[in-house]
């Protein structure tokens, strides 16, 4: 019996896997696609005579070669050649879920669209012309319920048809969009080249190869090197050509432009009438009666910014409790060792390394925990799409793109996310530049690594308005990344601003399993850093603290001017006591201004003087470019092992707050320093990888700690001016 390939296309959440299960019941297997992480799923369909091996592709908005999703799907359409691709298209966002469908036409695979979620399209109130839609794609669009399996035999029916090649192939003239008269040459151009040598014949079409190369993808252009390095240069240069051209007239790029058509390609079918929404404006469906409020021109971002302060208040009040707890555990702990261990090196890698260096990382859990359930709220109740979405109009101004608005909150835009998987997130981004733009300011949001320092330094220093002071530093390092954005957008990353769409999802209410969930997550992250990467950073900053060790004759020093000070005062006095304590404090910074981390902490302060930084904070802020929570931990180390505090039991906080090394205008410039100076390492390395070059990576350390030094100085100096 004969057996074809079916496989399944779509956006995510598109209902591909749902269509996918309906099809083939328990019959399925999982694996993976060869070399990578993604799924791949089949499983089998038949019904009378008709058999199907249905694949479920991975879920892509697109088939350029910028996710692996996106290459996995291209490779298995254009090497496993599949009998029919069915099309999954959400039908109540069927802007954005055409962009996908345009490729398909264009890479001229078996087309069958499947227009799914009609049930919500029905209660939105939208009535879909579909045959006028089948007319325009040129390819058969059937409606289904994928959830309730509605419409499934009509779908299979035309599936049937299409794999026998009963269906007329679709008019060519009518799925060929235009990218406008440059672009439209030279592709005619390359097509005739292509066609004439046979270029990857029978994989690709010719015109989709052509458009590929002029869009700058690469993987496509190696693949065309490798079959045919004479023809491929010649392609690249006419490619070349068109993109100076472009450049020159239109101050943009192929990829953009070409963007830009296919969306105009959508727009342009979906205005002829296929649509129509039989509600009139007041009988809106419930999500877009709340968006009127939530996401209004004016009440919008007032809403939004009560909603984000909010947040900072309910996290400082209901967490200052549970963290005063951890502290103590932490100090009882401490104390147990310190009692417990002979002094020596083991005993002081425990305490000033292990328990105040990690310890103080672990005790802002609560505090972190709590934020990152305020933000699974938002995210899971839809809320924080709205942010992204009244964002978008202000990114615009500044050069950036709607969806760059992701990788800022993903980045710590609200609070406590991580540079990482902002970075991360910039990869949805088209245009090169808005990417690069987008890759070099997000590390400037508060992660959740800053977090714990900008609590240590707000409460030590600032305490009677901590929450005001947490959300006007998050404020102002919005209002830094996209001034930064917009400077970089004006020199360095000139060119124009690509199109864009967004997708608002309906209101939900967050179930109570899935916020613990992500909250969870999240904070576990943070524990299984702390316990890793942290406690190993820590206990090699307290090796460089610790090593070497004071000279033979210094510490002699100090033992004889401790014998004198017992020989001089009674047993047990109190002034014997003070006087012991102040001596073994001298002694501990002494060795710790000595040791390996102390020098370069000295040496830098010939430069950091000017910003107010002392040795001790020197050694923290260069613990930090190893990752931000660490500032916290070597600051521990370093109060601790240097403690000139009689009440040694004291938090680092108080110790700091009665430094005198410290004011709250070195906390101001600390935090200023901090908030913005070079990524940590990780962010460095991932901001490399995806920028494909360490120069960027490099340009972003650069750059960003001579901003935060500039910065810190001008506050500390202009403070002491003015006599604070
Ligand atoms: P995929 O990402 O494309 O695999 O999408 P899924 O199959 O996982 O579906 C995403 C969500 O849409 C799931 O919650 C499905 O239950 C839901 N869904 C799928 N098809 C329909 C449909 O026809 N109507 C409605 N209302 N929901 C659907
Ligand atoms: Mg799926």
């Amino acid at each position: 019996m004969l057996k074809i390939i079916l496989a399944l296309a779509g956006n995510p959440n598109a209902g591909k896997t749902t269509l996918f299960n309906a099809l083939t019941g328990a019959r399925q297997h999982v694996g993976n696609y060869p070399g990578v992480t993604v799924e791949r799923k089949e499983g089998d369909y038949h019904k009378d005579d008709f058999n199907a091996v249905v694949v479920d592709l991975p879920g892509t908005y697109s088939l350029t070669a910028y996710s692996e999703e996106e290459v996995v799907a291209r490779d298995f359409l254009a090497n496993e050649k599949p009998a029919v691709v069915i099309n999954i298209l959400d039908a109540a966002n069927l802007e954005r879920n055409l962009y996908l469908t345009c490729q398909l036409l264009e890479l001229k695979v078996p087309l069958v669209v499947a227009l799914n979620m009609m049930d919500v399209a029905k209660d939105r109130g939208m009535e879909i012309d579909i045959d006028k839609l089948s007319a325009f794609l040129g390819v058969p669009v059937l409606p289904i319920v994928a959830r309730s399996s509605r419409g499934l035999d009509d779908l299979m029916a035309a599936v049937k048809a299409q794999a026998a090649g009963r269906l007329a192939p679709p008019d060519p003239a009518k799925v060929r969009i235009s990218y406008g008269d440059d672009i439209d040459q030279t592709l005619l151009t390359m097509t005739g080249l292509i066609r004439d040598s046979g270029l990857l014949k029978g994989k690709y079409p010719a015109r989709w190869i052509a458009v590929k190369i002029v869009e700058n993808d690469e993987m496509l252009i190696n693949e065309v090197k490798a079959a045919d390095p004479e023809l491929g240069a010649r392609l690249l240069h006419e490619a070349e050509l068109v993109a100076e051209h472009l450049m020159q007239t239109f101050d943009t790029y192929p990829e953009a432009v070409i963007a830009d058509h296919r969306y105009g390609f959508i727009k342009g079918i979906l205005k002829r009438g296929i649509i129509t929404h039989r509600y009139d404006e007041n009988r809106l469906y419930t999500s877009d009666r709340i968006d009127k409020v939530l996401t209004n021109r004016f009440a919008g971002p007032l809403l939004m910014l009560a909603v984000l302060f909010s947040i900072y208040q309910i996290t400082f009040s209901l967490s200052a409790l549970p963290v005063s707890w951890v502290a103590a555990v932490f100090g009882w702990l401490g104390g147990v060792l310190d009692a417990g261990l002979t002094d020596g090196p083991l005993k002081s890698m425990l305490i000033s390394g292990v328990i105040d260096g990690v310890g103080g990382v672990l005790g802002f859990v609560p505090l972190i925990m709590l934020m990152f359930l305020c933000i699974a709220i938002l995210e899971d109740s839809g809320y924080l799409a709205r942010v992204a979405f009244m964002m978008d109009r202000i990114f615009r101004i500044f050069g950036l793109h709607g969806s760059s608005v992701m990788a800022f909150i993903v980045s710590g835009g609200i609070a406590g996310g991580c540079a990482v998987p902002g970075v991360m997130a910039a990869r949805t981004l088209r245009s090169p530049k808005e990417r690069m733009a987008t890759l070099l300011t997000v590390p400037f949001m508060n992660c959740g690594a800053k977090l714990p320092i900008m609590a240590l330094l707000i409460g030590a220093f600032f305490a009677e308005h901590q929450a005001m002071y947490m959300f006007g530093f998050t404020l102002f390092s919005w209002v830094v990344a996209l001034v930064a954005a917009k400077i970089l957008r004006l020199t360095v990353l000139r060119g124009a601003p690509t199109p864009f769409v967004m997708e608002l999802p309906p209101y939900r209410f967050p179930t109570f399993k899935g916020l613990l969930i992500h909250t969870w997550e999240r904070t576990w992250q943070y524990i299984k850093k702390a316990g890793t990467v942290i406690l190993a950073i820590s206990i090699l900053l307290w090796a460089m603290m610790t090593y070497p060790g004071l000279s033979p004759e210094k510490k002699a020093a100090f033992v004889q001017e401790k014998e004198q000070i017992s020989a001089r005062y009674k047993t047990g006095s109190e002034e014997r006591e003070r006087l012991l304590k102040e001596v073994e404090g001298r002694r501990g910074a002494a060795a710790l201004q000595h040791s390996i981390a102390g020098r370069i902490g000295v040496a830098l302060e010939k430069v950091t003087w000017l910003s107010g930084f002392d040795w001790r904070t020197n050694i923290a802020l260069l613990g930090g470019f190893a990752a931000k929570e660490v500032v916290v931990s070597t600051l521990g180390t370093a109060y601790s092992m240097g403690d000139v505090d009689p009440e040694a039991a004291a938090s680092l906080g108080q110790r700091l707050a009665r430094d005198a090394a410290w004011s709250p205008l070195v906390a101001l410039s600390a935090l200023l320093f901090m908030a913005f100076y070079a990524p940590c390492f990780v962010t460095v390395v991932c901001i490399a990888r995806e920028a494909g070059s360490w120069k960027w990576a490099f340009f972003s350390i650069g750059y960003s700690t001579t901003f935060a030094f500039i910065l810190s100085t001008g506050v500390y100096q202009v403070g002491r001016f003015l006599g604070f």
